[in-house]
């Protein structure tokens, strides 16, 4: 199996089930005591916040492209940015490594297809609902993609940053992805992509018959999926 490379912290509530998805797939396919080789590199994930506050992405794609060199030094034959958000550099952080990085979009496109859906729902945070670098991965790959209104889509973003990410799940901000969920259901979307990767530790395909696309999950096992090619 190949080793996989995990560029983390971002936020590490998240890290976490990367961490745990990955080795419980690879136990599930080759059973017994099999666990992931895994290289893993956890940022500070108050450094990134103030770079994507300031909007200063250039400094945050050297800072995650620095980073994944280290995991290619460590042996890693794949590189996962564990996060939506800063796929808004992946491209930068493509080119400073010779090994391939797997795409959380690419992943989550190939995923919707598998299932059927062409229209999704997008949740993550306001970079990733609002901005180009993701949804126009998502649409490149086929899909037609609906966010929230602008109210819902501040909610959302600021549940991610003020919630979420600080491990704190509350029962009445469940209440309201799921009302924003249904909306984007009633408007033509036939599933919704758990965009942020924390999003699924709060709102589970148990919660709501919208099929939901945890791209978390997804990403994960993807990873496992290319590293026993
Ligand atoms: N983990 C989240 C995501 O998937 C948000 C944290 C971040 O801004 O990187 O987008």
């Amino acid at each position: 199996m190949k080793t996989i490379g995990l560029l983390g912290g971002m936020s590490w509530e998240s890290t976490e089930l990367y961490y745990r998805l990955i080795n419980e797939e690879t136990k599930r396919i080759l059973g017994g005591l099999h666990s992931a080789p895994i290289a893993m590199v956890s940022v500070d994930f108050h450094e990134i916040e103030r770079l994507q506050a300031q909007e200063d992405w250039d400094a945050a794609a050297r800072l995650l492209a620095e980073n994944a060199r280290q995991i290619e030094s460590a042996g890693a034959d794949l590189l996962l940015i564990c996060t939506n958000t800063m796929h808004k550099v992946a491209d930068q952080v493509a080119d400073a490594i010779a090994i391939p990085l797997l795409h959380i979009a690419d992943a989550t496109a190939l995923h919707a297809k598998e299932s059927g859906a062409s229209t999704v729902g997008l949740l993550g945070t306001r970079f990733t609902m609002e901005q180009q670098f993701y949804k126009a991965r998502l649409e490149t790959n086929g899909l037609t993609v609906l966010v929230p209104n602008e109210d819902d889509r501040a909610f959302v973003n600021h549940s991610i940053y003020e919630e979420l990410c600080l491990g704190q799940l509350k029962p009445e901000s469940r209440q309201e992805f799921l009302r924003i969920i249904d909306d984007l259901h009633a408007r033509g979307a036939e599933a919704v992509v758990e965009g942020c990767t924390e999003i699924g530790l709060l709102v589970g395909q148990k919660h709501t018959d919208v099929p939901l696309f945890d791209t978390t999950r997804i990403h994960a096992s993807r990873a496992v999926t290319e590293a026993l090619k």
